[in-house]
């Protein structure tokens, strides 16, 4: 079971859009790359939907005892609020909405491809503080991480450092 943030498994999909998704730690320490890699080798896997700090988050260095103290670079972004646990739920309730998911739900990987694969439209609702044109790329990347990943057709790589 992984406990994850709807918008971190929204992240980890619309990686897999890039033709070699890398797979190395960032500085941070968070599990994005081991995460990332559990969901691609298991299509299976389960998921537990949590607003919270989420498994990616467990030994990041900015969860300070179950809370961010994450910042962000909102310079572009005025409307974006600059602690980056404030924006993350902003996202992770929109998700929620559209969706039809809810925290503390069990969800498998493959059902929550299927939720997103009818609810990746008009991702300015959900990013609509964003840069427009970064939000349509991202729609993009969304929909072919999607696709990528339900025809098995990503391929990765591990970087040890
Ligand atoms: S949301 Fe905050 S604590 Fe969680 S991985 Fe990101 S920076 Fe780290």
């Amino acid at each position: 079971m992984i406990k994850i943030k709807p918008h971190h498994f929204i992240d980890i999909i619309t990686s897999f859009s890039a033709d070699r998704v890398i797979l190395k730690p960032h500085h941070y320490n968070h599990s994005v790359h081991s995460i990332s890699k559990k969901i691609l080798e298991n299509r299976s896997s389960i998921l537990e939907i949590e607003l919270d700090a989420d498994d990616i988050c467990q030994p990041c260095i900015h969860n300070i005892d179950g809370i961010c103290d994450d910042k962000l670079n909102i310079s572009n972004r005025p409307k974006v609020p600059p602690l980056k646990r404030e924006w993350n739920l902003i996202l992770d309730k929109r998700w929620c909405k559209r969706l039809k998911i809810e925290q503390g739900e069990i969800i498998s990987v493959l059902e929550f491809c299927k939720l997103l694969n009818e609810g990746s439209n008009n991702l300015v609702d959900i990013y609509k503080e964003n840069n427009l044109e970064n939000t349509i790329k991202r729609e993009l990347n969304l929909k072919k991480g999607l696709r990528k990943y339900l025809t098995s057709n990503v391929v990765y790589f591990e970087e040890i450092e």
